[in-house]
């Protein structure tokens, strides 16, 4: 067993704090932090910021040990050019994030979507566990999925499978980030319900609100709210009809909407390419958690 001897630090870096978890070899948690992450302050501050709770993390460990580091980021690492992709924390695009954050500690070290490491968590220890194909997806500020083959995250030859929040499913849709129009982010993520509310309405309401509002049977939160339910359905009926997974795991803060289990699955086999669909859609399990423990099974 080449890795049985080492340590895991993993390291989760989110829009609004960065949190590091020290795993022993039968990941027994020996050590978890959070701090927030200072993105207003822009890439070399974060660059530093991650570099420390490393450092940190590290000095847990009896001197000399061996260990690994991985770290999950909100947007990919191209494959070939070791640049940040399509990271919704934007000013990490175009970076050599992973080459610059071995250069700081000097050891190797592997980053990737966090959608990955959050997919890989939920199939080892949490709601995909004992499936075989398992698709996972955050919907949280943004949106976006990974895929885990056999207990093994797939990467692809661009490093970008199961990249579903930049699936394009609307030409006519909100500009995204990306240079598309009508991304399944701009769709089902809260900052896309946000956005399109607002310029359907004129009016600022956040998606925990427009969700209170459609349950309280408001009218406007009520189109906002059926609309969201039906771009989930679509995009991820879509996926399902490719991968034919054999379960889907929902992660991020809209996880915890209910009516994706109910209403939201009933719109996802409406689209789908069968008509008895079955493919368990589960919420996850692993909570806030899964991203950092993910991040240190990768690493
Ligand atoms: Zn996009």
């Amino acid at each position: 067993m080449e890795n049985e001897q080492i340590y895991r630090i993993g390291v989760d870096l989110g829009g609004t704090k960065t949190e590091a978890v020290v795993l022993d070899r039968a990941d027994a948690v020996l050590l978890r932090e959070r701090r927030s992450t200072p993105l207003a302050e822009g890439y070399e501050a974060i660059l530093a910021s991650v570099a420390q709770i490393v450092l940190d993390a590290s000095s847990c460990l009896p001197p000399g040990s061996d260990y690994s580091v991985g770290v999950g980021i909100p947007g990919s690492v191209d494959a070939g050019t070791g640049l940040v992709r399509n990271a919704n924390s934007v000013c990490l695009i175009g970076r050599p994030f992973q080459a610059e954050l071995e250069r700081l500690l000097g050891r190797k070290i592997k980053v990737r979507n966090d959608a990955d490491c959050f997919t890989l968590a939920e199939c080892r220890n949490g709601a995909g566990a004992g499936y075989g194909v398992v698709f996972g997806v955050i919907m949280g500020t943004g949106c976006g999925g990974g895929i885990c083959w056999q207990g093994e995250v797939r990467e692809g030859p661009h490093r970008i499978c199961g990249e579903w929040g930049h699936l394009s499913v609307d030409p006519l849709g909100a500009a995204c980030y990306c240079g598309n129009r009508g991304c399944v982010e701009t769709k089902i993520s809260g900052s896309g319900v946000e956005k399109s509310f607002r310029s359907r309405y004129g009016e600022s309401l956040s998606m925990e609100r427009i969700v209170a509002g459609a349950r309280a049977g408001e009218p406007r939160c009520c189109a906002a709210f059926e609309a969201f339910l039906d771009d989930f359905g679509r995009s991820l009926g879509g996926v399902i009809s490719i991968l034919d997974p054999d379960a889907v795991v929902l992660g991020g803060g809209l996880s915890n909407i209910e009516e994706l289990y109910s209403r939201g699955v009933e719109r996802v086999r409406h689209y789908a390419f069968h008509n008895d669909l079955r493919t368990p859609i589960l919420k996850n399990r692993l909570g806030d958690s899964a991203g950092v423990f993910g991040a240190a099974w990768i690493g």
